[in-house]
């Protein structure tokens, strides 16, 4: 089946076609690194590790570029008030640089618990501000920039499809502007490519600002500045990815003001459009509030681990929704995800309790039974993602595929079929099914053996003894009228 996906700039669900068949250059928006990172943040990046895996599971190889925010991301949108970096170290006592080099290293250790694919190209803005530079010199060459006292700044009127990506409603936002602030802007939406340090502040992050951008005599040797937040996403992905990449994703709030400019000044320095597809996800609420650090109801990965929920909880907990639904994270939802995914776990461990059979029958067994074969179940899976990236239906797929073992003896289990499922949700989901479902030991193996034969002997004192042997070994039996079973606690 073809890849589908909701295309933002068309409104549609496309048919997926890379401009290349080699690879699919894919780019991310990633995070500031000010603070940690809260579960609505990280719903973004699993989604899109999601999109990642359902490309390679449709034979496409991948470079992604995602850049972390370490320098520029102002409090507002509009390219006002204080930096977040330089906010965040004022507020540990810190520098900009030692608070962007922290909270990026417990970006990427948040990556690895929820087992997020790294990018091929993880890059932080103040490693591409040369890049940027250039960017901003192509632009000045082209005309569409104007310079005011506190920056350099893009000239939307230059590029007269501006408002169509996002469907903006210009005059309608001019009439109801409230008064700028900053008056030397020619039109309220013109977004700054590069700010200068205002005198008088003292930044950790600044570079001198090149001789060629900047026109009026200022009578300094040098003006210091740094990049507008829009700039660097262009810059890192038309530098590594070339001037237009297949997917570029971010989370809807993106749309009106960060990818709508990140759209103008890339198309308008390259003449190219800067990306086919676009994705975004939807937002994550909190008890059905919207998530904001100022109601101090945001939870890192760190404080749902205190709370007894893992990395992996989190994860099946995102793909119950599908990315462009709104979601709602209550400490209830999240419980039942992990109730879901220790069920699923109850299932995989079956692998080690069953065998390939000599007659190699099982999976005519299976159909049989009237349940859904194993394989085809795998195939299925894989539809469902590439339907528009429908995790809910995925894992009511795998919901359905492991019940019908439910009414197997274990013998009838297609051990082939079921270790390829599971291979299938783990590339596909990254559930980490495999790795979290090891076998038991001999020892263990020993104590069931025993405990049949008591059981056979209907010596059932014996059978308690040995049920209780295998708890503290954290092994729990369950005896179904299909035979018994065991599972991890
Ligand atoms: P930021 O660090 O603010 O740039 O945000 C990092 C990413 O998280 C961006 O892609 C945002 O779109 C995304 N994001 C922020 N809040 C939420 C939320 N409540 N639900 C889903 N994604 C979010
Ligand atoms: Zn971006």
């Amino acid at each position: 089946m073809t890849l589908r996906l909701h295309n933002t700039r068309t409104q549609q669900v496309e048919v997926f076609e890379p401009l290349s068949t080699e690879k699919v250059t894919l780019y991310t928006c990633g995070p500031t690194v000010y603070d940690y990172l809260h579960v609505g943040n990280w719903t973004a990046y699993i989604y899109w590790d999601t999109l990642v895996r359902t490309l390679i599971a449709s034979g496409y190889r991948v470079e992604r570029v995602m850049n972390i925010t370490d320098v520029g991301h102002l409090v507002s949108d509009a390219d006002e008030g204080e930096d977040k970096l330089e906010k965040g170290a004022r507020r540990e006592g810190k520098t900009a640089w030692e608070i962007a080099e922290f909270y990026a290293e417990d970006f990427v250790a948040g990556m690895e618990k929820l087992g997020l694919l790294p990018p091929e190209h993880l890059v932080k803005a103040t490693e591409f501000i040369d890049q940027q530079l250039d960017l901003v010199r192509i632009l000045k060459d082209k005309g569409v920039t104007y310079q005011t006292t506190d920056g350099i700044y893009f000239d939307t009127a230059k590029f007269p499809s501006y408002a169509e990506f996002a469907h903006l409603d210009l005059a309608a936002q001019k009439a109801g502007a409230r008064v700028e602030q900053n008056t030397q802007k020619r039109q309220p939406w013109d977004f700054a490519l590069w700010k200068f340090t205002p005198a008088g502040e003292n930044r950790d992050m600044q570079w001198p600002t090149p001789d060629d951008l900047f026109e009026l005599p200022t009578g300094s040797a040098e003006i210091m500045g740094f990049p507008g937040w829009h700039l660097e996403c262009s810059a890192m992905a038309m530098s590594i990815l070339g001037p237009t990449i297949d997917i570029h994703t971010g989370g809807i709030d993106h749309i009106p003001v960060h990818h709508t400019n990140e759209i103008a000044q890339s198309e308008a320095a390259s003449g190219q459009r800067f990306a086919t597809v676009w994705l975004h996800n939807n937002h994550l609420k909190i008890d059905g509030t919207k998530v904001s650090k100022s109601l101090g109801n945001t939870y890192t990965l760190q404080q749902l681990q205190e709370n007894g929920y893992s990395a992996m909880d989190l994860r099946l907990f995102v793909l119950q929704g599908q990315f462009q639904n709104e979601g709602n994270f209550t400490f209830d939802n999240l419980a039942s995800a992990k109730n879901r995914l220790e069920k699923w776990r109850s299932y995989a461990v079956l692998r080690h309790q069953t065998h390939d059979r000599l007659d190699d029958d099982n999976q005519k067994n299976d159909a049989e039974r009237g349940s859904i074969s194993l394989l085809a179940a795998s195939g299925a899976l894989r539809e469902a993602l590439q339907d528009n990236l429908n995790t809910p239906e995925a894992l009511r797929v795998i919901d359905q595929a492991f019940s019908s073992l439910d009414s197997c003896r274990l013998d009838d289990i297609y051990h082939h079929g079921l270790i390829e499922f599971i291979r299938a949700i783990d590339e596909l989901l990254g559930l980490q099914l495999e790795q979290s479902t090891p076998d038991i030991d001999d020892d263990a193996k020993r104590l069931i053996i025993e405990r049949q034969r008591a059981r056979d002997a209907k010596d059932w004192q014996a059978s308690d003894r040995l049920r209780d042997q295998l708890a503290k070994k954290k092994i729990l039996i369950n005896d179904t009228p299909h035979g018994s079973r065991w599972q991890w606690a």
